[in-house]
């Protein structure tokens, strides 16, 4: 289900690779800089690979899947006990440290995708079933009336949250309200993890957070990390295009990672219309130093479509690059990513210039 695949060709030219050998040199002897660790777990409902190099590698990769389960419990719509959860059901209340922010965030970004970016969209989530896909199959799952919509779409509106930064205190404006804040999570998440590792001082790393990509400067070798956007096919391993990057994000968000099975339907919903967006885009890659700012762009851009998202990139008030991959296998690319992407066969590729 990874929208990104990771191609590390040449780290297999490191001395030292894998958990096991790394930290059995450990012990023998002093570390060396391109040793490499990693850990694969499940977390935020989708599998995760983080990798760190060096001294501080096998430490850094423990704290890293630390934070991340931390950021799931509070963050999971999913679990009742849940800090999101339990806003949603009081209508709101004080938030921690970094449910403010990326309430901050994700309010900020509401206001300037025009509301494409929406974290008041959990009520169509669950009316679409999104919240319990795992229990949906072909014979069970029901397409919402329009008038369902139109009485859920009352309830989608971000306007009427009011947010207090300095008091850190969240409340709804309208009864029924609930927020979900994945559209940046997994951004925020890698954000997260990438700053505590080079605060421990690791000079390397990279995160694969279910496709969502963060990489802590470059390749122990001092080359640059390839990052494949994988073609917008449900289990396929199938790469559109590479782009080659250090201390960057690289987020994907495509019409074919959480289905509603047996239709079209996916999980990135148009809060004007309260239908899932299609507008003849299959997916957006965001490339941002900010992986939090990469991953709200990559889900509002999907929602703007490309004319809109194209217009929004030109006003350049925020500092992102962006591929688009639109139904007829054509990648419209942002000229900041003219010499790091590469196109595989087949796809044309097209370069956005500024003007
Ligand atoms: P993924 O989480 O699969 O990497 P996205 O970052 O695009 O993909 O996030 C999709 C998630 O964002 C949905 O599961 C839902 O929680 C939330 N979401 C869906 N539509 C919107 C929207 N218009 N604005 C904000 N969040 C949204
Ligand atoms: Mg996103």
């Amino acid at each position: 289900m990874a929208l990104l695949l990771l191609i590390q060709s040449g780290c297999g030219a490191s001395p030292v690779s894998g958990e096991k050998a790394a930290s059995e040199s450990s012990a023998a002897r002093p570390v060396s800089d391109d040793a490499r660790f990693d850990d694969t777990f499940l977390s935020m409902d989708t599998v995760m690979t983080i990798s760190a190099f060096g001294p501080q590698g096998e430490e850094a990769v423990a704290k890293g899947r630390e934070r991340i389960e931390g950021l799931n419990e509070l963050l999971s719509t999913g679990s009742e006990t849940s800090e999101v959860s339990k806003l949603n059901a009081n209508g709101g209340g004080s938030l921690s440290a970094d449910t403010n922010f990326l309430a901050g965030e994700a309010l900020r970004l509401y206001e300037e995708t025009e509301g494409a970016f929406d974290i008041s969209i959990y009520p169509l989530m669950k009316l679409w079933g999104f919240d319990r896909l795992d229990e949906l199959t072909e014979e069970n799952a029901v397409i919402p009336t329009d008038e369902e919509i139109r009485e859920t779409l009352r309830l989608v509106d971000a306007g009427s949250l009011s947010f207090d930064r300095e008091k850190g205190e969240l409340s709804y404006g309208i009864p029924g309200m609930a927020v979900d804040f994945g559209g940046i999570t997994k951004g925020y998440a890698s954000d997260s993890v990438i700053r505590l590792m080079r605060d421990m001082g690791v000079s390397s790393a990279l995160l694969n957070l279910g496709g969502n990509v963060q990489a802590l400067g470059k390749k122990p070798d001092g080359s640059l990390w390839k990052v494949g956007i994988q073609y917008p096919e449900p289990g396929s391993s199938k790469i559109a295009g590479v782009v080659s990057i250090s201390d960057c994000a690289v987020i994907t968000s495509g019409d074919y990672e959480r289905m509603i099975p047996g239709t079209e339907y996916h999980h990135i919903i148009d809060p004007k219309t309260g239908w899932p967006v299609e507008n003849g885009l299959r997916s957006v890659t965001v490339v941002a130093k900010d992986g939090t700012l990469a991953d709200g762009l990559s889900t509002s851009l999907f929602v703007m479509g490309m004319e809109e998202a194209l217009s929004f990139w030109r006003e350049g008030t925020e500092d992102f690059e962006a591929v688009f991959l639109t139904e007829d296998q054509t990648l419209y690319v942002t000229e900041g990513l003219a010499e790091s992407f590469t196109p595989s066969e087949g796809f044309e590729m097209k370069i956005i210039r500024k003007s």
